[in-house]
């Protein structure tokens, strides 16, 4: 049954962060009421007129996720991924806000770029979508973009990125942590000294060597971040790390908090999964920036996620066409899609392996990356992310099945997805962006 946005939704038997089963009902955009398991049907006093029910027997209720860290291609690679078609995508990952990251073409560097975006995702309506604003001008590392215009502008930018690229020259990057203060703004930094991965093709080590292929050393990542985390400290401003992916990163991380400094960082579902030893088939669908690592930092990323060292979940969702990922090693841009497997991969990573409950997911892959790109709070009350009164924005996830990944059926215009023949947990059921679902069925309504 497909309501419109007025219609209000009883969720039947829903396990809320995986907790003990209740009707919830969803009304006037917000959830509206909790009640006993299964006592909520047609005859029931105080529903409004034309309360639609999904049954929703052994799903797990999440609050709706947010993806700090999205290429959703347009303007410019329309080819590879459309704000409609990455949307879409996300809705059906079970996302309800998704931060577009700046490395279009036009680069998204001025009010004119970001409100773009921003005004294509309001008229597709499968997610938020809050645009990144460029750090510096075309993403060339020379100069500060208008940081200031995009902050103020419709789309109210606050989280900023040359992603892709890394912000290398540091007076630049103090000076944008500087600026991004004055509107409670955050940079996210792409951490790779591009000096340190000239030509780089994959994790420097021993599969590296073995190949022969030059390798990209983790410390181009961890100098940065270490840097950066002093200069976060030094002027008093905010930093958010992107994709970290060595054990290194972590240790580093896990010190710049003890310091107190305001450093936040994100981790990748295939950085959680995926080890460099992929590498030696040669499909360039595992070819990825920062590259896959070892089997020791794969196991210091799960510690660090589940200890909150890394606060939270970002899917990098790179879609490329096919001609510019069907080819050679060498030539293949890095990037691998993730919006529509990102909570199955933390599932299988995270949850089933003990390391992380229901309500850590949600902290990981919605409040915190809300909190973190200064998102609205999604609770009404602290400490519960779907309390009455809270924006109806949730997900639901049959955690029963496992589906193996078939490329040609996810929603991207893209198949670059390194999961493909792979059996994954979970499947998202439904999705409601402040009330209305997106997906009902499995499927975008
Ligand atoms: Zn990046």
């Amino acid at each position: 049954m497909a309501g419109d946005a007025g219609t209000a939704w009883v969720l039947r038997r829903v396990r809320p962060l995986g907790g003990e089963p209740v009707d919830v009902l969803l009304a006037d955009g917000v959830v509206a009421a909790w009640r006993p398991a299964g006592s909520t049907g047609p005859d029931s006093d105080g529903l409004p007129p034309g309360t639609a029910f999904l049954d929703a027997d052994g799903l797990i209720l999440l609050p709706g996720l947010v993806d700090l860290h999205t290429h959703l291609r347009e303007p410019g690679r329309e080819d590879a991924e459309t704000v409609e078609s990455g949307t879409r995508a996300a809705a059906l990952g079970g996302y309800t806000t998704v931060f577009a990251m700046a490395n279009t073409n036009p680069v998204a560097d001025t009010a004119g770029v970001v409100e773009q975006v921003w005004r294509l995702g309001l008229d597709a309506g499968h997610c938020d979508v809050r645009p990144v604003g460029a750090v510096t001008v075309g993403l060339a590392g020379q100069r500060l973009a208008e940081l200031g215009a995009m902050a103020t502008s419709a789309a109210g930018v606050r989280v900023f990125s040359d992603d892709g690229h890394c912000v290398s020259d540091a007076l630049l990057m103090r000076r944008a942590l500087e600026y991004v203060k004055a509107f409670d703004g955050v940079v996210a930094q792409h951490a790779e000294e591009p000096r340190l991965t000239v030509g780089a093709q994959m994790n420097e080590g021993v599969v590296a060597a073995r190949l022969g292929l030059p390798g990209w050393p983790a410390v181009a990542e961890e100098a940065i971040i270490a840097r950066d985390a002093l200069l976060a400290g030094h002027v008093g401003s905010r930093l958010h790390v992107c994709h970290v992916s060595t054990a290194g990163s972590v240790e580093i991380i896990r010190w710049a908090k003890a310091k107190g400094w305001q450093v936040t960082a994100e981790v990748t579902p295939h950085h959680l999964l995926l080890t460099d030893d992929l590498v030696e088939s040669y499909d360039p669908v595992f070819k990825v920036n920062p590259p896959l690592r070892t089997a020791e930092d794969v196991a210091a990323l799960r510690a660090g996620l589940a200890d909150g060292t890394i606060d939270c979940v970002a899917t990098d969702h790179a879609p490329h066409a096919l001609e510019d990922k069907e080819t050679e090693w060498a030539a293949a841009r890095p990037g691998m899609l993730g919006l529509q497997t990102a909570l199955s991969v933390v599932m299988e990573t995270m949850v089933i392996a003990g390391r992380l409950d229901w309500a850590g997911v949600a902290e990981r892959m919605a409040l915190a990356p809300a909190r973190i790109g200064g998102l609205p709070s999604p609770a009404a009350d602290a400490g519960s992310s779907i309390a009455v009164g809270a924006p109806a924005t949730v997900t639901l996830l049959d955690p029963s099945p496992w589906r193996v990944v078939e490329a040609d059926a996810l929603a991207s215009r893209s198949r670059n997805t390194p999961y493909a023949g792979r059996s994954l947990p979970g499947t998202i059921r439904a999705t409601f962006l402040r009330g209305r679902p997106t997906v009902l069925d499995g499927k975008i309504v």
